[in-house]
């Protein structure tokens, strides 16, 4: 159900490479920044494919927007697709429009955006009309700006969210009920530590959200490369600077620890110290959450096999 990409550290690393080339020759012939292409295909092999599966371009046009809706036939051959106002392109020199090419995929959506205009604000547009949907054009700027923030797509790092240098206890909760707000399930799991312990980022992204929550007190939201949200709740405080639309990396400091919550602002002192963090993957369509627990455990060795 949910891909466990966003674990993968022993990926075939030529993969990343071979990618990176064909994003950069893609920027060379059209000007859209190769990071922006990059960012278009993660979020299509997030919503495609499993992480058993790997392919070296992973977006899928739709037939009606490549071919042109009259070209029922799903003709090739550039000047018939033209005809119809489809948007496959040629991205290889054998003047065929091959929708399952990655240099004719990525030289066609790239082509695409370039109708728009080449600046940021034009390509965020153009991405919109494509997709139709707010996530979807969020998660990609954002990937993009991690990806071209650390020149690089191979981004496969992970830290564990609380420090390890401290003393803290965690158990799978996964569903637990909870006393407060009525019938909701815990959606998340929950780390007790004492107040001011400091709290991490697990993984690259940008933060998406910040401030009061009456369940959640003072929290952060962080949305990663993997379309996922990464949730943390009841903070004491944040880290100084930290602020919405800020790039992440793993093990950065963005608060600490407390209990704060379950009331108006400022609200704290209910339960004990404990960092709640939460997991949302985005599908395409919906968003819903997910167990954080065996993720915590695969980060936490990781955390102290770097000691
Ligand atoms: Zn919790």
């Amino acid at each position: 159900m949910v891909s466990h990409t966003a674990l993968a550290s022993d990926k075939n690393e030529s993969i990343y490479e071979e990618r990176i080339a064909l994003y950069k020759k893609t920027e060379a012939i059209t000007q859209i920044p190769w990071y922006y292409i990059a960012a278009i295909d993660q979020y299509e092999r997030q919503i495609h494919y499993k992480d058993s599966e790997d392919p070296l371009v992973s977006i899928k046009i739709p037939a009606e927007k490549w071919y042109g809706i009259g070209n029922i036939n799903h003709i090739q051959d550039v000047n018939i697709i033209n005809l119809f106002n489809g948007l496959g392109k040629d991205g290889n020199g054998n003047n065929k429009a091959d929708a399952t090419h990655p240099e004719d995929v990525l030289y066609t959506l790239a082509t695409y955006l370039l109708q728009y205009g080449p600046t940021e604000e034009d390509i965020l547009i153009a991405l919109w009309d494509y997709y139709q949907r707010d996530l979807t054009v969020q998660t990609i700027k954002n990937t993009a700006k991690v990806f071209k923030t650390f020149d690089d797509i191979n981004l496969t790092d992970r830290d564990f969210p609380v420090s390890i240098q401290h003393n803290y206890t965690y158990r799978s909760t996964w569903g637990a009920g909870r006393g407060f707000g009525g019938a909701r399930i815990h959606e998340g799991t929950d780390i007790f530590a004492s107040y001011g312990t400091p709290v991490k980022s697990t993984t690259y992204g940008v933060v998406e959200l910040k401030g009061w929550n009456l369940y959640g007190g003072w929290r952060i939201g962080i949305r990663d490369i993997y379309n996922i949200y990464h949730y943390y709740a009841h903070l004491n405080g944040y880290a100084d600077g930290i602020k919405v639309g800020q790039v992440v990396k793993p093990g950065d400091v963005i608060g600490s620890v407390g209990s704060t919550g379950y009331g108006p602002p400022g609200t704290a002192g209910k339960f004990p110290p404990h960092l709640h963090y939460g997991m949302y993957k985005d599908n395409g369509h919906s968003e819903w959450s997910f167990d954080p627990y065996p993720f915590l455990r695969k980060w936490e060795r990781m955390a102290k096999d770097k000691r």
